[in-house]
């Protein structure tokens, strides 16, 4: 693979143990990794101009349905089960393996032109997916989303489909994309699913990742049905493991907080998502902090955001925090960003390889052009860390680098074709919605 080295950056925020932030300084990357951050004098197959043009890690949404951005803007401003039910699960019903590429496809350039480098989805025809995501040459982790709703021969069924998703991310072989285990809720899969998902993520060391305590009513029925709260459930039916990593967790004790800690669980908070749906807890962050969980950012599917935008995702999540505790320092910009880039790597236990500019990890990073309104004045180094959580928005995001492979250079999608894209994708949400 051919070495690219980025030249004088004005600035660059490493995410690094320290968390520095670097003026006028350059990064080399060859073989797909960072080899030196700093004064760089040797020469590259590839130079990218830094001036004007803040580096910064590739932004990692821990928590997504790529394909569902076909679906963007369909239906909003509903009750959640009328939402699921009048319109997102009959369109769902129509998705073909064709449907979910285009719309992965259209998703990946989303990602790309907003900085995100990294993501977990969940959904349907994943070896679809996954061939968009090779296409696109994002970092993803898939799951496909396992329901069963407590029926044993639809139980084996799924768990034949995620042993061929296994098997074809497996021979895919792409250093990019990795497979996980993706039950979808303990109230849509049997115990016993939810036991052979935990297995499944420790035999093949993958992620097991589940949807957690979204809403009251999740939390109201556990209650009912088995005298328990959702986390003290699957405690009891042994589904928790330090591989899980659970999106949501809205609605949860301090009690179920610990549990999860205690685990080593990670948590995937998707507060664009929340507050929208109106799911009306907010995740306990802090809570979570102080009991050691790895907490990531994400945006969820785009028909309950609807954007896959990392940048507004970061400024809601610490606005929805301030918001809610009456506390303007409960969540800094600082912390935020953490959550969205090396908090995130954390959480899907990638913290060796992405998540911070430094010689050794894979290059993964964005550029963000200074020269437009929404980022002047920059004070200094003291506030390019708020300018990039509060400010920041992906129009300022120019260049995005995975692995080494530069997958947009100034706004130009290098790997897939937009236009084509757009086509696609408008072609097919079409069918889906009007079918
Ligand atoms: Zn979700």
């Amino acid at each position: 693979m051919p070495s690219t080295l980025i030249k004088n950056c004005s600035w660059l925020v490493t995410q690094n143990r320290n968390r520095d932030v670097l003026r006028d300084c350059s990064i080399m990357i060859r073989d797909g990794k960072i080899l030196q951050v700093g004064k760089v004098s040797q020469s590259a197959d590839a130079e990218i101009d830094g001036a004007g043009k803040i580096a910064l890690p590739g932004l990692i949404n821990t928590h997504t349905h790529l394909s569902m951005v076909l679906l963007r803007g369909y239906a909003d401003d509903m009750q959640l089960q009328d939402w699921l039910q009048k319109k997102i699960w009959p369109a769902e019903s129509r998705l073909t393996a064709e449907a979910c590429y285009q719309g992965a496809l259209l998703g990946c350039a989303e990602m790309i032109m907003s900085g995100t480098t990294t993501f977990m989805d969940m959904y349907l025809h994943m070896e679809d997916v996954a061939r968009a995501v090779n296409e696109s040459g994002l970092r993803g982790l898939l799951s496909y989303g396992i329901i069963d709703l407590f029926d044993a021969a639809k139980a084996k069924a799924e768990q034949e489909k995620t042993q061929k998703f296994f098997e074809y991310v497996r021979d895919l072989g792409s250093p990019r994309i990795q497979f996980a285990v993706g039950p979808h809720a303990p109230y849509t899969c049997s115990p016993e699913t939810l036991q052979w998902a935990k297995e499944f993520a420790e035999k093949n060391a993958v992620i097991d990742h589940i949807h957690i305590a979204e809403t009251r009513k999740e939390q109201a029925d556990f209650q009912k049905q088995h005298g328990m709260r959702v986390v003290e459930y699957l405690d009891k039916i042994g589904a928790l493991s330090n591989r899980m990593l659970a999106a949501h967790c809205v609605w949860l004790t301090k009690s179920e907080v610990a549990t999860l800690g205690k685990v080593g669980a990670s948590v995937a908070h998707c507060p664009v998502s929340n507050m929208k749906l109106a799911s009306g807890g907010v995740a306990p962050l802090p809570e979570m902090f102080e009991s050691g969980i790895a907490v990531g950012l994400g945006t969820d599917g785009a028909a309950s955001n609807n954007s896959l935008d990392m940048f507004e995702t970061m400024k809601i999540c610490a606005l929805l925090h301030k918001a809610h505790r009456w506390d303007p320092t409960i969540l800094n910009a600082q912390k935020t960003l953490d959550l969205a880039t090396i908090d995130g790597a954390r959480a899907l236990g990638l913290q060796d390889e992405v998540g911070s500019i430094e010689p050794g990890k894979k290059g993964d990073i964005i550029m963000l052009d200074t020269q437009l309104p929404n980022l002047n004045p920059l004070h200094g180094d003291d506030t390019i860390i708020s300018d990039l959580v509060y400010s920041a928005s992906p129009a300022n995001v120019n260049t995005t680098i995975v692995d080494g492979q530069i997958l947009m250079a100034n706004k130009q999608l290098k790997t897939i074709n937009l236009a084509q894209i757009i086509q696609n994708a408008s072609r097919i949400a079409t069918q889906l919605v009007h079918a």
